[in-house]
């Protein structure tokens, strides 16, 4: 059986640096407070419980002088305020991307644009977004939110959560350049979730079957395994090598591995391991 690997697959940049600036904070503080789960990974953040992670819903849940970690999709201005109350040290994981796109919502709403913001309002980088601009900005995830605009005159400004799709995005500025007579446009888009999804795609079609390894709580994962099956290619989605169905492999002679972009390094290599072991070797009472 051979194997091949998506490419590019698994930790995107931002997501990476978190985890190892988290690593480093654990290694030197024993105890360090995440606001919110760090990694969208239950094996992941059941290894960093281990080193000493604390995952905290509210900012407030941090001890007065604790060590307090941001995570890759960045918070609020307010969440910060609150730490520094408390005199926490912060860890600050904000992925260089999603601080870009913040920065670029704060300038506009600085120029005097109405901003609109291309995403998920329920998602953890919308908020932080939103919740740094003092006026209200507007929250689309399609075109045909838009709305109607009653002022003719007024100046808008776009920009998109990291992990919006182009073509949504791309609607959306289409869209609302013909209804404001000034439209200023920051794509803030990060191209590491459009290329692990394209690197997935192409996989499907060379291959007799997938493994997607990845939280089932991880919704870039779950976006995986639907474009495999989209695809055709049986698709097997597991969080773990222990997971494997050595039946679902019988008679497939080629496999393609794909993991979510919370899915971290050691558990990739775990499964490729396990592959690599003749399947005699792993079948019951063997
Ligand atoms: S998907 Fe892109 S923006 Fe989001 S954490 Fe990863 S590298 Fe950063």
């Amino acid at each position: 059986m051979k194997l091949r690997l998506a490419d590019p697959t698994g930790l995107c940049f931002g997501v990476r640096r978190a985890i190892e600036a988290l690593e480093a904070a654990l290694a030197e503080h024993g105890t360090v407070y995440a606001l919110g789960s760090p990694i969208h990974n239950p094996q992941e953040v059941a290894r960093l419980i281990g080193l000493g992670l604390v995952v905290v819903d509210d900012a407030d849940e941090v001890p007065q002088g604790g060590v307090a970690f941001i995570r890759a999709h960045g918070v609020g201005p307010g969440a910060v305020e609150r730490l520094q109350g408390r005199s926490a040290v912060i860890v600050d994981g904000t992925c260089p991307f999603v601080r870009r796109a913040q920065e670029r919502a704060s300038h506009l709403e600085a120029e005097g644009y109405q901003v609109f913001l291309v995403g998920d309002r329920d998602h953890p980088e919308v908020q932080g977004i939103t919740a740094r601009l003092g006026r209200s900005a507007r929250v689309v995830g399609r075109s045909d939110e838009i709305g109607e605009i009653d002022d003719p005159g007024l100046r808008a400004g776009v920009l998109s959560q990291t992990t919006q799709k182009a073509e949504v995005f791309a609607g959306v500025v289409a869209d609302l350049c013909l209804k404001v007579s000034e439209l200023k446009v920051f794509n803030t888009i990060c191209n590491a979730t459009a290329e692990r999804q394209n690197a997935v795609r192409q996989l499907a079609r060379q291959v007799d079957g997938i493994i997607v390894i990845g939280g089932k709580n991880s919704a870039n994962t779950r976006k995986l395994v639907e474009i495999s099956r989209s695809q055709g290619a049986p698709t097997l989605w597991i969080e773990k090598s222990e997971e494997l169905d050595w039946r679902w492999l019988e008679g497939k002679l080629q496999i393609g591995v794909a993991a979510g972009a919370s899915t971290p390094d050691w558990l990739i290599k775990k499964l490729i391991t396990t592959l690599a072991i003749p399947q005699v070797a792993k079948g019951e009472g063997n």
